[in-house]
């Protein structure tokens, strides 16, 4: 096994070009790639991804919506209210899902320790059958679902960290008991789901966990959640591999977000999932980009997670705030009911 960190991304992720004003531009994974060409990550090697298989995107996506995604290729417009193609947009899309299927290959085959998907259109929004708030296929969901069927691996863990709620990877997973879908957000925020009822249904109930936090969280806020419930959560699940939708628009300098993240804050919650992929799953465990509209800050913090992922300490960070802990106490009540390890995994 090598401990090899691969970063996935490839030059036609620049070609989605919604428009001059739209927050989803390229200028995003230009910063990152900057900011990765001046300072190298010592050990880090990189990859350019194939584009996913119609097979692989229709293990999530229905097909009348893969068939509507490809026939906007070439075409420049609006396609739902805030998510625009441009001419090269359907290439980016599929690549960005491409990457995931390429992490999960390297890291389930030995070639890779871990992986970070450093990819646009985001994915977390987009449901089996809909494009939403920016995002076209869900290249977490497609990764997870490819692991679990050409891999064979029986559970998944997804963590997504974005400030805004995964719907279209809650709405993938919500009735399945393999894939374990851990979900902190801003709430209130758009799209508006996520809320702490959200839980899961039929054989899934249980599986669908939801910390919507309220604005002005920060770093040791989410740190103690990541700790104190993800870690026990994820020690009785069991999972064959990690995931992470990395959003990095919880930055307290992001235009979109009310969170107050920085950049040490991400590479500790970084910390706290390689730390349980090394535990529970052999280390395996790849990032994919999401969101994050502040470029300096998108790239600095994308930055610390590298460095975390290639092996570095995580730094340290506060302790929760008392609003923190008491919202804490709350949601581990709360889920403590699917989730027996943390009636015992007190303050
Ligand atoms: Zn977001």
């Amino acid at each position: 096994m090598s401990d090899e960190l691969l970063l996935i991304t490839d030059p036609c992720l620049l070609d989605h070009d919604p428009g001059d004003d739209h927050p989803e531009s390229p200028a995003r994974l230009r910063a990152i790639l900057e900011r990765l060409e001046a300072a190298p990550i010592a050990g880090a090697r990189w990859l350019a991804p194939a584009p996913a298989s119609a097979e692989a995107l229709l293990r999530i996506h229905t097909p009348a919506h893969l068939e509507g995604v490809v026939g906007l290729r070439g075409q420049r417009r609006w396609v739902t209210p805030d998510t625009a193609v441009s001419e090269g947009s359907v290439d980016a899309a599929l690549v960005a899902a491409g990457a995931g299927i390429a992490a999960v290959d390297a890291i389930v085959g030995g070639a890779a320790r871990r992986a970070f998907c450093l990819v646009r259109p985001p994915g977390h929004h987009a449901k089996p059958d809909r494009v939403m708030g920016f995002c076209f296929l869900n290249n977490v969901a497609v990764a997870a679902a490819h692991a679990r069927a050409a891999h064979g691996l029986q559970r998944v863990l997804i963590v997504d960290w974005d400030v805004h709620h995964g719907n279209g990877t809650e709405a993938a997973f919500f009735r399945d008991p393999d894939v374990l879908v851990f979900d902190s957000h801003q709430s209130p925020l758009y799209p508006g789901t996520g809320e702490l009822d959200s839980l899961g249904q039929g054989p899934g109930r249980g599986f669908t966990v939801n910390l919507p936090v309220p604005a002005g969280s920060g770093d040791g806020d989410l740190v103690d959640l990541y700790r104190r419930l993800l870690a026990p959560i994820a020690e009785s699940f069991g999972p064959a591999l990690i995931l992470v939708s990395a959003g990095f628009d919880a930055h307290a300098r992001d235009p979109i977000g009310g969170l107050e993240l920085t950049e040490r804050g991400f590479a500790a919650l970084c910390g706290v999932v390689r730390d349980l992929a090394d535990r529970l799953c052999g280390g395996r465990l790849a990032l994919f980009l999401e969101g994050g509209y502040d470029h300096q800050a998108l790239a600095e913090s994308v930055h610390a997670c590298a460095r975390v992922l290639a092996g570095d300490d995580p730094p340290p960070v506060p302790e929760a705030s008392e609003r923190g802990a008491a919202l804490r106490e709350i949601f581990r009540i709360h889920h403590a009911r699917y989730w027996p390890a943390l009636a015992r995994a007190r303050g």
